[in-house]
């Protein structure tokens, strides 16, 4: 992340959900974040916007069902505003978009095709897209003199090969209503790909890794020279691994009994695999990991078993991606979990030793908090299998690569 930087100035990066705004004004070049916040509870009854400028932290109520657009608003007028030197200095607005479909294989900057293109993938992400758009359309009228710039959570993984994405399913249903695995969580998967290559000393286009994200929602990618070749995710972020309310991997007949034997309809089989299940679900007590690990030390059962169920399975996606890739340089641990949870990180290299991996316990518990490096341990004379923590900064990503676009415009 050294390279000279070809423009200066800062990126407003905006992620635009269906109740939430979170924003950051983020320098490009080095990633360091000038203005942090999030607006909350947006369409509801107490919203707000929360943000961190200059050291000090504020909070500010909206009027009662304040949408995305008047968060934008406030951000614009009673945040930025105020701030002139740092309002000047915004070059460009970075999106955060979920779905791109198989139309956007990198970022692009926004006009009115790929709007079209946007709303084109809303039944692929019904809730997300539309709140995207929204925030498009209301960052386009706050600043109508600067570009905007959409960065997919699905573009860095139009790299998969056929074999991975196609369901077995009749081939229509992909040919005809797009029905096939996209994968999601790709700014992250590619943020940390490229920490990876600089931590290891592997040409970028070279490396191979295996990415786990661990946050709420959590997915796992198999990385060949750089590029995804196969994740967790599906046609919807469903699939994959254990998370902290969704199920991950089930057996589709289940649908079927739910429906058919126990009258579930549609609404109640989505709340329960989306909403009630993962973490949460097994542990019939939270779906916050550090309640879990609290409550798993003091001998809670139910937290216990969905700890060793979130790790089991997510070994299982490790092995298997072994067999993906014809060669691991390494395996990386990222999001909120991935970063923070020594325990999670034990149990899941204890499941792979079979595999070679080895744990370096004195610097496993160092991780956290922000700390990036190794975690293995390469003290037996084995060959190493290299392990490592890095946090994950998707806003740098979309700041860069807005910034980037920009000033490939501005230098035609
Ligand atoms: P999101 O997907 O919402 O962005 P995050 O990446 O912030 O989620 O991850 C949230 C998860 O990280 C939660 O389960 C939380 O308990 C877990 N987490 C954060 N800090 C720690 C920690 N110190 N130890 C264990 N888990 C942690």
């Amino acid at each position: 992340m050294s390279t000279p930087f070809p423009v200066n100035g800062y990126v407003l990066v905006l992620n635009c959900g269906s109740s939430s705004l979170k924003f950051s004004v983020t320098d490009p070049a080095t990633g360091d974040v000038a203005l942090s916040g999030i607006g909350d509870a947006l369409g509801q009854t107490e919203p707000s916007v929360s943000w961190k400028l200059g050291g000090e932290r504020f909070s500010h109520p909206l009027p009662e069902g304040a949408r995305n657009s008047d968060a934008i608003r406030f951000l614009v007028e009673e945040i930025l505003q105020p701030a002139d030197d740092l309002y000047q200095r915004i070059i460009a607005i970075g999106h955060r978009v979920v779905h791109g479909g198989e139309k956007f294989s990198e970022s692009v900057r926004i006009d009115e095709s790929v709007i079209r293109a946007i709303r084109d993938c809303v039944a692929l992400a019904p809730l997300h897209n539309p709140a995207h758009l929204l925030g498009i359309e209301a960052a386009a009228a706050a600043f109508p003199h600067l570009p905007q710039v959409a960065v997919f959570d699905t573009a860095f993984h139009q790299t998969m090969p056929q074999h991975a994405y196609i369901y077995a399913l009749p081939y229509a249903l992909y040919r005809e209503h797009g029905i096939r695995r996209y994968g999601m969580h790709g700014t992250s998967h590619r943020f940390v790909t490229g920490r990876a290559a600089e931590l290891l000393d592997i040409p970028a286009q070279k490396i191979n890794i295996i990415s786990a994200h661990l946050g709420n929602g959590a997915s796992i990618t198999a990385i060949a020279n750089g590029k995804s070749v196969d994740t967790s995710m599906g046609l919807t972020p469903l699939e994959g691994l254990v998370m902290g309310t969704r199920s991950g991997d089930v057996d589709p007949g289940l649908l079927m009994h739910l429906g058919a034997r126990m009258d579930y309809c549609l609404k109640e089989i989505n709340d329960l695999l989306n909403k009630q299940s993962g973490l949460l679900g097994i542990s019939e007590l939270s779906n916050d990991c550090r309640t879990l690990e609290a409550a798993s030390s003091e001998g809670h059962r139910g937290a216990q078993l969905a700890l060793d169920i979130f790790c089991y399975r997510l070994s299982k996606y490790i092995a298997a991606y072994h067999g993906v890739l014809s060669r691991v340089d390494g395996v990386v641990f990222t999001g909120g979990i991935g970063e923070n949870s020594a325990l999670i990180r034990e149990k899941v290299l204890a499941q792979l030793c079979g595999l070679g991996y080895r744990l370096d316990t004195g610097a496993n518990a160092q991780m956290r908090f922000g700390a990036e490096g190794p975690i293995h341990s390469s003290t037996d004379g084995l060959q190493d299998r290299p392990v490592l923590v890095i946090p994950t900064n998707e806003e740098w990503v979309i700041a860069r690569d807005a910034a980037r676009l920009v000033s490939a415009e501005e230098s035609l």
